[in-house]
């Protein structure tokens, strides 16, 4: 069987490191923030070149403090896209704003900038490019058009660990920027984790107080807060771990060059197109086809996981029928929906597992998994 990712492997690959971590914090009784916490944030900060971090229970919450200390709230629109996990637009309407949603680039599934300023009304108060798969939206064009009218620019990095445009690391780029350590991301934790980054001092007070119960001293609540901290494992773990990030992040981009390779003749699938001014981190490594149910279904007989991210467009999901979107509004994103493919891709992954499924989709499914 060829997993969709290992996180056994994983552990097992940095084991007493983990262990001492997780110990060190239960000797401590630093249960919730505390020092192990402490330094993840500063060393984060750093891996993402910003000033300050902030660590948070979930990559939602990191979104949604995010938000609030951009000052978002009922009556503003959150211009995003609907081709996303559905917390970027959750973390919108926990703050009582409306998402207003544009297409994404058909080539990186990222928001089109050529869309968003058309979008942009008096009410708009913040745009919330998500970094899809791993690559980075275009952010050149996306800053400008923000700068010049007037609107924050807010990255949902959940996806995107240590990826660049430019030169320069995700979440740098924005006023602020939310990362998720949900134990399948580049960077996991064994639970859930967040962390918001930003380079304003203003924005971190605002998103310290609010993570813990807007508290500016203990027992002083001086804003309306959340209960949104970190646990002290989770921080013991996360710096252990992002010691091995950049080791894992070139592990997953030399999968991600052979399974190009491998597939690069392919009249069944199109690789993902990595665009030359940015650094993928390939959190997924999708592949679009016609044919992609069928081909799921062949990889499945070989015993290949994989995955959708994500088959239902957000502005066709149920839950968010009130924003009055329909069928046929959002062609890139709907056209994605229905074609991405997404490949089992991990730091662990041996080059055979990645020749094993390229040679199965290759043949259209008679290859024997080995
Ligand atoms: C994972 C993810 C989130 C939410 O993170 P959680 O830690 O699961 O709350 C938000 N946006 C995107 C794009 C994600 O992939």
């Amino acid at each position: 069987m060829i997993p969709f990712l290992d996180l056994k492997a994983q552990y097992q690959s940095i084991k007493p490191e983990i262990d001492a971590a997780v110990l060190g914090v239960l000797g401590s009784a630093q249960y919730i923030l505390g020092d192990e916490v402490a330094a993840f944030e500063r060393e984060f900060a750093q891996f993402c070149n910003v000033k300050h971090a902030i660590a948070v229970n979930t990559g939602t919450s990191a979104l949604h403090l995010a938000l609030l200390a951009a000052g978002v709230g009922p009556g503003d629109e959150v211009i995003t896209v609907p081709f996303t996990f559905v917390a970027t637009v959750s973390a919108i309407c926990y703050t009582g704003a409306t998402p207003v949603f544009v297409d994404v680039d058909p080539v990186t599934f990222c928001m089109d900038p050529s869309k968003l300023e058309a979008a942009i009304t008096p009410r708009t108060k913040v745009i919330m490019p998500v970094h899809l798969y791993g690559q980075m939206a275009d952010m050149d064009p996306i800053m400008e058009i923000g700068e010049r009218r007037g609107v924050k620019v807010i990255e949902d990095a959940c996806q995107a660990h240590g990826a660049e445009y430019k030169g320069r690391r995700a979440g740098s780029i924005g006023l602020s920027a939310g990362f998720s350590f949900y134990p399948g991301k580049n960077l996991g934790a064994c639970g859930e984790g967040g962390i918001v980054v930003t380079n304003d001092d203003k924005q971190m007070e605002t998103m310290r107080m609010l993570r813990d119960w807007g508290q500016s001293e203990r027992y002083h609540h001086v804003i309306k807060g959340f209960n949104y901290r970190m646990d002290g494992i989770q921080g013991a773990i996360l710096r252990v771990k992002l010691r091995h990030l950049e080791h894992w992040t070139e592990a997953r981009r030399s999968r991600a060059k052979l399974y190009d390779a491998e597939l690069a003749g392919s009249t069944r699938v199109a690789p993902p197109i990595q665009a030359t001014d940015r650094r993928h981190v390939y959190h997924v490594y999708a592949v679009r086809s016609a044919d992609r149910d069928l081909i799921r279904e062949e990889l499945s007989r070989a015993n290949i996981q994989s995955g959708l991210h994500y088959p239902i467009p957000v502005h066709l999901q149920k839950a968010h029928e009130d924003l009055g979107y329909k069928s046929g509004d959002f062609p890139a994103s709907e056209k994605a929906a229905s074609e991405v493919l997404s490949l089992p891709i991990f730091p662990e992954m041996t080059d055979d597992q990645v020749q094993t499924v390229a040679d199965t989709i290759n043949s259209g499914g008679q290859r024997k998994a080995a």
